[in-house]
């Protein structure tokens, strides 16, 4: 059986591993024990840190959590070691959920300071909770044994710590190309991921407790292994250790999470022996010195370790479309010509400021439809209203005759409205198959515990089949493998429609599309848009370029100061008196 190139490194970092206790002394294959315990911990930064961007500086916490009620559940219930397992994992899994349900409705400077709050906050618990045996902690923890054999026997020790990674590492890889993973990979914007139906809050949660939960596992070895627990190792200084590790490794990938705590392990080792000779004088100097060279090693390479070393090892291939797939489900299709979007006496209000009033309009099934008027207008505003971005002050906005105006976004998006931003909000890093697979999102149901025992395959090629159909319908079918960052601004736009149409929308909102678009580009995107109406797609499209709508569309609503001053066919409006007035005439000014 062949294997994959891009698996060849890894398979040989398990060979040498297995190999290790055989050719390589004592104490480095003591180091390397230490080194995969860390790496349990690091995984799971990948995956909070790294993929969803909460930089934890209390993750060696829930280490301490993991180790004290094993030790804990050992003395007071008289448990053998592995049937402790299952606890440390249900304290870590259950904290992790409370801690992660506080700490992720932070945001910013406020996300660090809550990590760091219960970081610390469990550290003095586990000093001053009676029977934890204070800042000395608890000895005696009985040492892992199987079949007979102590696995404290650091050889031993090694191989169980690195056959646990391995099992995590290779879940983590499966996850990260699955459904759910693609959306965990997105949670960075939650306002896009939540458009296609995300429960951005939810799916964050679960990654919150996957890296506590990994934190306890890796608890669980190190109580185990020394014997001995107590609430130094557990502290801040153990936790910023620990994120060190992982940005040095590099957060974008499993890889990352193995790379750091081997490299700096091995730094400090060999500082620890080396410094103190050339200095001839004990002292901390080498903490100086790795400090240094740490700032150095982030310079050369600000993503960490992992994305500068692949660049001399084989690729993986980025994910690609099944050439046949089952197709996902489709949603009935609206009866042509009925009232599709219904907007009656909508209102909002900022403050004093009336941004729309008493706007009404119909947008018709297997139409075009604009919404333009100058800048300040009201069209985003009122775009934001049909999406459930903002909640209306007045008003409601019906969807095949059911009020959507009172539903967040991603309840909208259920019931068919998919959209594009006027910004740009693609996933530069992610392929443009993955960023139209996040459209998707809605026709699927497979999980993170599906993507990540590898359940999820199935439903995962449908995910990608359906992309990679929509991207060949917008004509990017050729850069299915391009990161979305690598397209010029046009095609990027076009790349949103693509994964507004992966959700199968009954209809298709469009904010600005022709903004900052070279004519060429508008030519295309009007053919595009034609080609789309053809085949029984309904959009509404907010604009405030006229030319770009005027030969494209069936009607257009014309806004000026939040009211609606014209609607009609574009022949109809664009002799309008006061469009000409307020709309063209100001333009011309
Ligand atoms: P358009 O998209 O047509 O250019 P907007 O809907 O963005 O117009 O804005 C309409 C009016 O509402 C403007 O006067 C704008 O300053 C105001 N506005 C929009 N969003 C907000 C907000 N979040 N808070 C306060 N005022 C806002
Ligand atoms: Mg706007």
């Amino acid at each position: 059986m062949a294997v994959p190139a891009h698996r060849i490194p890894a398979l040989v970092v398990a060979l040498l591993i297995v190999l290790a206790p055989w050719m390589l002394p004592v104490w480095i294959v003591t180091l390397l024990g230490y080194v995969g315990l860390y790496s349990i911990v690091c995984l799971g930064l990948v995956l909070l840190t790294g993929m969803v961007g909460i930089t934890s500086f209390g993750q060696a916490a829930f280490v301490g959590l993991g180790a004290y009620v094993s030790a804990l559940s050992i003395i007071h219930l008289g448990l053998s070691p592995w049937l402790t397992l299952p606890l440390s994992l249900a304290a870590s899994g259950l904290a992790g959920a409370l801690i992660g349900w506080l700490t992720i409705r932070l945001s910013g400077h406020y996300l660090v300071l809550g990590t760091m709050a219960w970081g610390l906050g469990l550290f003095y618990l586990f000093g001053n909770l009676q029977g934890l045996g204070g800042f000395n902690g608890l000895s005696g923890v009985p040492r892992l044994e199987a079949a007979g054999l102590s696995l404290v026997e650091p050889a031993r020790f090694m191989l169980l710590v690195w056959a646990l990674l391995a099992i995590l590492l290779a879940g983590t890889t499966t996850l990260i190309d699955s459904r759910a993973g693609r959306a965990i990979r997105a949670l960075r914007d939650p306002v896009m991921v939540e458009s296609f139906g995300v429960q951005s809050a939810s799916l964050k949660l679960k990654v919150f407790v996957a890296a506590a939960l990994f934190a306890g596992l890796a608890g669980w070895l190190h109580a185990h292994y020394l014997g001995h627990v107590s609430p130094s190792p557990f502290g801040i200084n153990a936790s910023v250790d620990y994120l060190f590790m992982a940005v040095i490794g590099g957060t974008g990938s499993p890889a990352g999470a193995v790379l750091g705590p081997a490299v700096v392990e091995s730094l400090r080792t060999l500082l620890r022996d080396a410094v103190p000779a050339l200095q001839g004088v004990g002292g901390n100097y080498e903490a100086i010195v790795f400090g240094a060279l740490v700032i150095l090693l982030l310079q050369r390479a600000s993503g960490g370790l992992a994305p500068y070393l692949s660049r001399w090892l084989p690729q993986r291939p980025p994910p690609r479309a099944p050439a046949a797939a089952q197709p996902l489900p489709t949603r009935k299709p609206p009866s042509a010509g009925s009232a599709l979007l219904e907007v009656r006496g909508l209102g909002k209000r900022f403050g004093g400021l009336v941004a729309l009033q008493g706007v009404d309009f119909n947008v018709p099934a297997g139409e075009i439809v604009a919404l333009i008027g100058p800048n300040g207008a009201g069209k985003s505003t009122l775009f934001n209203l049909v999406t459930g971005v903002l909640p209306p002050s007045e008003g409601e906005v019906r969807l095949q005759g059911q009020r959507i105006d009172t539903l967040p976004p991603r309840a909208i998006a259920a019931r068919g409205v998919a959209r594009t931003f006027q910004h740009v909000r693609l996933r530069a890093n992610m392929t443009c198959l993955e960023n139209v697979a996040i459209g998707t999102w809605l026709r699927g149901r497979a999980g993170v515990m599906a993507g990540a025992l590898a359940l999820s395959r199935e439903e995962d090629t449908q995910c990608l089949f359906e992309a990679q159909r929509q991207l060949d319908r917008v004509g990017l079918g050729a850069l299915a493998s391009a990161p979305a960052g690598s397209l010029a601004l046009g095609q990027q736009r076009v790349l949103e429609i693509a994964r507004a149409l992966a959700a199968d929308p009954s209809l298709l909102m469009l904010d600005e599309p022709a903004a900052g678009l070279r004519l060429r580009e508008k030519q295309a995107l009007a053919t595009l848009l034609r080609e789309l109406k053809s085949q029984g797609v309904t959009v509404l499209v907010v604009e405030h370029d006229m030319d770009f709508v005027m030969n494209l569309v069936d009607r257009m609503v014309v806004l000026q100061f939040g009211t609606k001053i014209a609607e009609g066919t574009p022949d109809v409006v664009r002799r309008d008196p006061r469009v000409i007035e307020a709309y063209l005439g100001g333009l011309d000014d």
